[in-house]
């Protein structure tokens, strides 16, 4: 079903300059189409609010704009997936990586809906942190206080930024999701894990604590690297609905005319199967394959010895 593999081709050595562009230019890629809509929206929000924020409004009217302008971006964006993969069935289960559709009725999620269970924590929790994070963030640029203070950031540190970025997000979420899925947080993490059958809607279905875990990657990226404040709400807009391209449970997506458009996350989906491995997003950064916590390795070591905690929490 995946055409994933566990490498990148960004570490590979020697270099495979062919394989590098492929993944900067691709479709989809570092640039396109994902992070381009992303930057479109966060150039939006900050035409819409952000930049009155930035320039020292923080009144509670402008606190709820953003909130407001979060949800309607979030909304947006996942009712676009939910509605043709799983609304409108345009192409049934082809490329499904599950034959299931979402569960109607189970005690197990709030209202006793996995749907609605995700839409509560989604536009909820996790806009309400998101908004709290840019608005504060917003707040300290404006205050001098984070080193992109500045607007006047030169245009090729931000190219560096714009692509150093997810990097730091791979790996920040890959051991924050490992401390996650510890004795001491795993309480809060079993949310996000009752979705077994991952959909658009299950990609921020996580507890009120996760969302500030999850989302702490973009503060403590601009406490410590210069970033424009534009890029630095276009993080949190990456933040925010990238889950939702790691969820929506389809290897690949019909286009039309006979295309399509890979997005593999399948790496993903067998997290949600089988619990303690493949706790990486994705490959981008390999860390899953460099610590051995990839499905694979864990399986050959299953096969010699029981493996302890290999459960589907
Ligand atoms: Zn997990
Ligand atoms: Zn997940």
């Amino acid at each position: 079903m995946t055409t994933e593999t566990h490498g990148h081709p960004i570490f590979s050595w020697p270099p495979k300059p062919r394989e590098i562009a492929t993944v900067l230019f691709g479709f989809p890629g570092l640039l396109w189409p994902w992070p381009a809509l992303y930057l479109a929206v966060a150039v939006l929000q900050w035409w819409a609010i952000g930049a009155s924020v930035f320039e020292g409004d923080v009144s509670p009217i402008a606190f709820v704009e953003l909130f407001a302008v979060n949800l309607l971006a979030l909304v947006t964006f996942v009712l676009a997936f939910h509605y043709f993969l799983y609304v409108r069935r345009t192409q049934g289960l082809k490329y499904k990586y599950s034959r299931q559709w979402p569960e109607k009725h189970n005690r197990r999620f709030i209202y006793a809906n996995e749907l609605l269970e995700g839409v509560f924590l989604s536009c909820g929790s996790a806009v309400g942190v998101w908004t709290v994070y840019t608005f504060a963030l917003l707040w300290m640029y404006h205050n001098q206080m984070l080193p992109g203070a500045g607007t006047d950031t030169n245009l090729f540190w931000s190219a560096v930024t714009f692509l150093l970025f997810p990097f730091w997000a791979n790996v920040h979420f890959y051991f924050t999701h490992r401390w996650l899925h510890g004795r001491v947080l795993g309480k809060f993490h079993r949310v996000h894990h009752k979705a077994k059958d991952i959909s658009p809607w299950s990609g921020l279905s996580m507890h009120p604590v996760e969302h500030l875990i999850y989302f702490s990657a973009v503060p403590i990226f601009v406490l410590i690297v210069p970033t424009h404040p534009v890029l630095m709400i276009y993080f949190m807009v990456a933040s925010a609905l990238g889950p939702t391209t790691l969820h929506h449970g389809f290897a690949a997506i019909k286009l039309g005319k006979g295309r399509t458009m890979m997005t593999d996350h399948y790496h993903h989906y067998l997290h949600h199967q089988f619990g303690q491995a493949n706790f990486g997003a994705t490959n981008l950064v390999p860390l899953d394959l460099w610590l051995k916590t990839d499905y694979q390795t864990m399986q050959q070591r299953k096969s010699k010895a029981p493996v302890e905690g290999l459960e589907t929490t």
